[in-house]
């Protein structure tokens, strides 16, 4: 290894950041909220306060659409040719690069994130997204199109125009960019407000991004709460909403921006069932079956948390899985070697003790491990908790959680695990575990969600798309699909 050159095998510890007071960005300036307000930055791994953000309301939503309807109206991104757009994405990605420590620490204190998860999955994710739409856009173009009258006819994708983007606390900068980029790919300009809890990394993003070469009043960040979110949403001067979060609010959103008309992609909240069959490679199986749940402390839209298991695998799997979960390490996201943080807030902690409450109460529920919180440096820890003898219309079966809670439940033939599978109102992720390849695809095809795995769990790359079906939302982010959802397409036709 030279030296200089950060090595992979062993990274610089990161240390907990000195945060400066956080500010809007809006028009490439920061600016302060026009109430002057502002809110708390809690560490959730000692629940204290480590600095502010500016807390922007409507007025600064509006100042935000403003900018970005004039970069959009009369600013030069959108003319932009799509592969100069991309050199700016790229650039971006460099940026994000060398800044990989700042981002860990930032996100690592802002969310609880691990270190050793927020540097191969938060930040890696990141960077490659604005590699993926920088390549993506320069590909960008329309056809021709064969008609039955004399004519010349093509198709040419237009960036829709300004794109408000709201997103959730659990994995703050991934959900940022994995709207950011493919927005800007297609030359749309944006208006983005992040989660209340987690907002330092969308500011970062933002600078870099300008810093790239981004003009000014293309991206904008408004860090705020629910009122921000609202003005976002009926704001005149927004023509499109890409939320990420609960199905509650989702809802919501759709019926207001249904006002107006406004398209909405809404990538919202998931239960997740991962089956194992009797074929499975029981090694790989437990493996990913914790993975699944335990995965950012639970707080994965697409975790793994129920868990449905042949009938003469049950007793041996569900002790093995329990056995193993209380011995993952916990502690403190600074530490290379912890791989459970704390839960992000005081509030999502309370959530899942009032869901496993209500195991307690269930006839034939027993807790295998876990079922409380942990107390460590005054943090928001919660112990991974495996479930079992649950009915499956319990509440902790058929609601998200959001936090490392475990069910599992026996099955006896595949017809009876597809239908338990398929048998919550959400349709986000689902897996399954198999050595028969017909099986694979068959159960593949028969479950009620946007992505499967097999023999496997949580694999993400910015170029497979994923989204949901039923309640858990619609339309899609990744992949080529995800770019689509910031295009319109126009025809043009000329007689001949
Ligand atoms: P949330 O719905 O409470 O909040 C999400 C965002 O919406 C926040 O920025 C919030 O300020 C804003 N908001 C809240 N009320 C609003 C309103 N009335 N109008 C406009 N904006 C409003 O979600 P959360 O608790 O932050 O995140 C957890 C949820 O997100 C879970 O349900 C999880 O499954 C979901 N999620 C889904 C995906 C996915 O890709 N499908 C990914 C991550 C998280």
């Amino acid at each position: 290894m030279t030296s200089g050159q950060p090595s992979i095998d062993a990274p610089a510890p990161i240390s907990r950041p000195t945060l400066s007071d956080g500010s809007l960005f809006i028009g490439g300036a920061r600016q302060d909220a026009l109430s002057g307000r502002r809110r708390e930055v809690i560490d959730p791994s000692t629940g204290k306060q480590i600095g502010t953000v500016a807390d922007g309301d409507a007025q600064d939503i509006d100042v935000a659409v403003r900018a970005a309807r004039t970069a959009f109206d009369d600013g030069p991104w959108r003319r932009t040719p799509p592969r100069e757009r991309a050199r700016v994405l790229m650039r971006a990605a460099e940026l994000l690069r060398q800044r990989t420590d700042e981002l860990i620490a930032l996100e690592s204190v802002d969310a609880g994130k691990p270190v050793s998860l927020c540097r191969i999955i938060d930040v890696a994710n990141t960077i490659s997204h604005f590699e993926y739409y920088g390549g993506l856009a320069q590909g960008l173009g329309g056809a021709t199109r064969q008609t039955a009258f004399p004519s010349m006819a093509y198709t040419v994708p237009e960036p829709i125009g300004v794109i408000g983007a709201i997103t959730p606390f659990n994995f703050p900068m991934i959900l940022s960019t994995s709207k950011i980029a493919p927005a800007l790919a297609a030359g749309n300009t944006m208006v983005h407000k992040p989660a209340e809890d987690t907002p330092l990394t969308a500011l970062v993003i933002a600078e870099v991004l300008s810093e790239a070469g981004l003009p000014d009043g293309v991206l904008n960040v408004v860090t705020g709460g629910v009122e921000a979110g609202d003005a976002v949403v009926r704001h005149p001067g927004v023509d499109k909403i890409a939320f990420t979060g609960s199905t509650l609010v989702g809802r919501k959103i759709a019926s207001t921006a249904g006002d107006s008309l406004k398209p909405v992609t809404l990538e919202l909240g998931g239960k997740s069932a991962q089956i194992i069959f009797e074929d499975a490679d029981l090694d790989i199986a437990i493996g990913k079956a914790i993975e699944a749940f335990v995965f950012n402390t639970g707080q994965f839209c697409m975790g793994g948390t129920r868990l449905l298991v042949a009938r003469p695998l049950f007793d041996a799997v569900s002790k093995a899985v329990a056995g193993a979960a209380g011995g993952v390490p916990l502690g403190d996201p600074f530490d290379p070697a912890t791989v459970i943080g704390p839960i992000a807030g005081a509030r999502h902690l309370e959530k899942i003790e009032r869901y496993v409450e209500l195991a307690r109460s269930e006839p034939g529920a027993e807790i295998l491990t876990g079922g409380h919180r942990i107390d460590l440096d005054g943090g928001y820890y919660y112990a991974p908790t495996v479930v079992v003898g649950m009915a499956n219309d319990s509440r902790l079966v058929q609601e998200e959680v959001f936090g490392p809670v475990l069910t599992i439940q026996p099955f006896d033939t595949e017809d009876e695990a597809v239908a338990l599978a398929n048998s919550t109102r959400y349709g986000l992720a689902a897996g399954l575990h198999t050595r028969d390849l017909n099986r694979a695809h068959r159960v593949a095809s028969r479950l009620q969600a946007g992505i499967v795995w097999v023999n496997t769990w949580g694999l993400m790359d910015p170029a497979v798309p994923f989204g949901g079906v039923k309640q858990s939302g619609y339309g899609r982010e990744y992949g080529p699909e995800g770019l689509a959802e910031y295009l319109d397409t126009k025809s043009v036709v000329i007689a001949m």
